[in-house]
């Protein structure tokens, strides 16, 4: 059977990991705060003590940290047996993509740059997006991960590095849809319109978009459960600056970015990423 070392179970990781034990493969997770990771007892994975223990003598380590740094740190502490691959998931940045990529091939690690698309709810519904770059040879040994996980698989070359760049291609979208109800919803109360006319407006229109209507009523609300936490959508933004450079100017992302360092300043770090509303608006 095939183990797989599952680092980080956070928002993400822990759907993730509950997935790949159900399709059957067997599943050590190890996070940080322990206590996250041990409702994963009951969905048939091994909660280990360490990251060091859960990857010890795995087939396959997949990584759902934070960020970069993050990812570095738990990697530079573990020695892997000779054979383990490495799907690295989490939104790490092309900067970073590139640093681990090169600690895995110093470390003589198979690696594949597979970040995924979709939040909490098609994480637990195992209906995530994986965008995968990697050698040839290991996509076999992949798969079984990827499709416990997602529902699509999309291999865009042999080079890890492009999956992240679609991804934060993806980003850009996602973060200026955001802002965009925001600043919409918030335009709105500002000039004494009932935001709901926002949404019966835009209703069968070229103009709708789902993601306002998800994101939307959380603003209204003023509630943020989170499905994405601000604080790690505030690090998308500047990856997503970051990689634009001086090539091209993301203006929508650099607002997003702006609004979102604001709402984690006023304390919504672990809201959800809908609570840019609260950078937004002016206090
Ligand atoms: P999350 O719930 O905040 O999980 C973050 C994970 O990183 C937790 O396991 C956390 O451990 C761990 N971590 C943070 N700092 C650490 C450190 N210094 N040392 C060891 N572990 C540390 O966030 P998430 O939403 O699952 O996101 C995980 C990754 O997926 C991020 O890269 C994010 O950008 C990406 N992503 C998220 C979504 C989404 O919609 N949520 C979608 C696609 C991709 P603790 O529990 O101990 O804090």
């Amino acid at each position: 059977m095939t183990t797989v070392a599952f680092l980080g179970t956070g928002i993400m990781g822990r759907p993730m990991a509950a997935n790949l034990a159900r399709a059957g493969l067997d599943v050590r997770a190890w996070n940080r705060t322990r206590a996250k990771a041990e409702p994963l007892a009951a969905e048939g994975v091994a909660v280990a003590g360490s990251a060091a223990e859960a990857v010890e003598g795995a087939d396959l380590l997949v990584t759902m940290l934070a960020d970069g740094p993050t990812v570095a740190e738990v990697f530079s502490g573990l020695a892997l047996s000779p054979g383990t691959a490495w799907l690295q998931t989490s939104t790490v940045g092309i900067d970073w993509i590139g640093r681990l990529s090169e600690a895995a091939a110093a470390a003589g690690v198979p690696f594949v740059d597979c970040p995924v698309m979709g939040t909490k709810v098609p994480a637990e519904q195992a209906q995530l997006q994986v965008l995968a770059a990697g050698p040839e040879e290991l996509r076999d040994r992949a798969t079984p991960v990827f499709d416990a996980i997602g529902s699509r698989t999309r291999w865009l070359g042999a080079e890890p590095g492009i999956a992240t760049r679609l991804k934060i291609v993806m980003n850009a979208w996602i973060l200026t849809l955001t802002n965009g109800t925001g600043e919409s919803l918030a335009l709105a109360r500002a000039l004494g319109v009932d935001p709901e006319l926002f949404f019966d407006v835009m209703a069968g229109t070229g103009f709708d978009v789902p993601y306002a209507r998800m994101k939307g009523p959380m603003m209204l609300a003023g509630d943020y459960p989170a499905s994405f936490p601000a604080s790690l959508a505030a690090k998308d933004a500047r990856l997503v600056v970051e990689a634009a450079g001086d090539q091209i100017d993301v203006a929508g992302a650099a607002a997003a970015l702006a609004h979102l360092e604001a709402a984690v300043e006023r304390g919504h770090g672990d809201d959800d990423m809908a609570a840019v509303y609260e950078g937004i608006v002016k206090k």
